[in-house]
């Protein structure tokens, strides 16, 4: 049975109950990236909300078909490509590998499908001669424009109306187009371009139309839901809504969504900011997972600043969900004991909270809190109950994709972490040698040179913990 969602839909500017045009069934899809360098911290916010989205829906009971694009024929991949003396579709098809090495270092779920511009010219061109055959396109010189005065909807997804768009924006003055908000559909190619044959002379699709004809030719006519980052809220989401309602004369999608930036202090992140964190360098010297808590801690639609306590607060977390996992493995089953009747009660909370617009940072909420109710029940819960703990372990695992399938893996990294001097001016040699001199202190009741010990490696920031075996770890203090 399907589970009521409600989205907040952009369209509208409402949150709704969430339906779709055939029951049972959601037709997604999700602006992807453009593949002319390794993907930044900032894209993968995106990408994680998307995961998300699919996960969600798909728990939620629906059959989900989700499109995510890849546009690998862009200005920028072009640019990139002749730099490094490159053929821009080679250059983009390996950034598109390293992207799905990223996608799956931040435990995403494969999309049912991940068209690449390059692979979708007929439908492309297809569109573009519908559109004009509709009388919502006009060809200049090999070029082919969008008629934007021609499509009397046009700024409902962005709320902008026509008369200030063509006061309100600067453009570069374009002789050739009837109004400054109409958009290249197809433009002619430079020499040394990647180019293909149309009605209207060799050349390559614009950036907007590549997504209205990948989302039909997957999708259909009418979508469900479709997601971007709000940066593509205007003009793209509202022009791929002209292109395809001017060529299939029917609506283009019921919701849309977008996630908020990810902020560097105050600024958005850029390339020309400078501030720019690739995922993968992330990923090297955290973990995937901890990236994926951190973009998931909030709402999808409220900023995220980033900060070295976000990310400090992420392991912490991190680390207490997957040893709390753990550990639960190994409970026994106590077949005296009553069950529990709270326990149930979380996962209830969980699935509102995530139902309600996605709202995962409410649902780990209440995770966190039932992680406190359960820690100190070891071999005490009945098999209701246990399987109750199961059920919500696995509603993180799948749902929300916030316990690892490797969940060793990553308290490995994670304890790599903790030891990781490499920023201290000390070696991890120097500091086993004063432990192995500490153990012996302690055996020989030498208490004041064990306690100097210990303020000598406090003092250089490395904290030990003695345990009941006798033995002593100890980590990086970590702030
Ligand atoms: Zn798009």
């Amino acid at each position: 049975m399907n589970r009521e969602l409600k989205v907040h839909n952009n369209l509208t500017r409402k949150k709704e109950v969430f339906k779709t045009v055939e029951p049972g069934k959601v037709k997604f899809y999700s602006c992807g990236p453009t593949t002319y360098d390794f993907a930044h911290v900032g894209n993968g916010r995106s990408f994680v909300v998307a995961d998300l989205f699919h996960r969600v829906l798909k728990s939620a009971g629906y059959q989900v078909t989700f499109v995510r694009n890849y546009t690998d024929v862009d200005d920028k991949i072009i640019n990139r490509a002749h730099e490094l003396n490159r053929d821009p579709i080679e250059h983009a098809a390996l950034f598109v590998k390293e992207c799905e090495k990223d996608m799956d270092f931040l435990g995403m779920l494969h999309p049912t499908f991940t068209p690449k511009v390059s692979e979708s010219m007929p439908e492309i061109i297809e569109m573009i001669s519908d559109i004009i055959k509709n009388n919502h396109a006009y060809v200049v010189n090999g070029e082919v424009f969008f008629d934007v005065v021609s499509f009397k909807e046009y700024g409902k997804l962005s709320k902008k109306d026509l008369e200030s768009l063509q006061h309100g924006i600067r453009v570069e003055v374009d002789d050739k187009k009837r109004h400054a908000s109409d958009f290249v559909l197809w433009k002619p190619a430079k020499p040394g371009e990647p180019s293909w044959d149309s009605p209207w002379g060799k050349g390559r699709p614009g950036w907007h139309i590549e997504c209205s004809a990948m989302a039909k030719k997957f999708l259909g006519k009418t979508l469900d839901l479709h997601h971007g980052g709000v940066d593509l809220m205007f003009p793209h989401h509202e022009n791929e809504i002209a292109q395809s309602e001017a060529a299939n004369n029917c609506p283009f999608c019921h919701s849309w969504a977008h996630n908020e930036f990810l902020n560097f202090g105050s600024e958005k992140m850029s390339k020309s900011l400078g501030n720019v964190i690739k995922i993968r360098d992330f990923v090297e010297k955290y973990h995937g997972q901890i990236l994926r808590h951190v973009y998931l801690s909030v709402h999808y639609r409220a900023r995220l600043e980033w900060s070295e306590e976000v990310i400090h607060r992420a392991i912490d977390e991190v680390k207490k969900i997957h040893e709390f996992a753990q550990e639960v493995e190994a409970y026994k089953v106590n077949s005296s004991s009553q069950d529990d009747k709270d326990l149930g009660s979380y996962l209830e909370k969980m699935w509102d909270e995530i139902l309600n617009d996605f709202n995962s940072a409410g649902a780990m909420g209440h995770f966190f809190s039932f992680m406190r109710h359960v820690k100190g029940k070891k071999d005490q819960l009945s098999l209701n109950s246990y399987n109750k703990v199961l059920e919500t372990i696995a509603f993180v695992k799948n749902t929300l994709g916030l316990i690892s399938t490797d969940p060793s893996g990553v308290l490995r990294k994670l304890e790599q972490l903790e030891k990781d001097t490499s920023h201290l001016s000390v070696e991890a040699d120097w500091i086993e040698k004063l432990i192995q001199e500490r153990v012996v202190a302690k055996s020989q009741k030498n208490w004041a040179r064990a306690d100097e010990i210990r303020k000598e490696l406090t003092a250089k920031k490395i904290l030990l913990k003695d345990h009941p075996d006798g033995t002593t770890s100890w980590s990086v203090e970590t702030n």
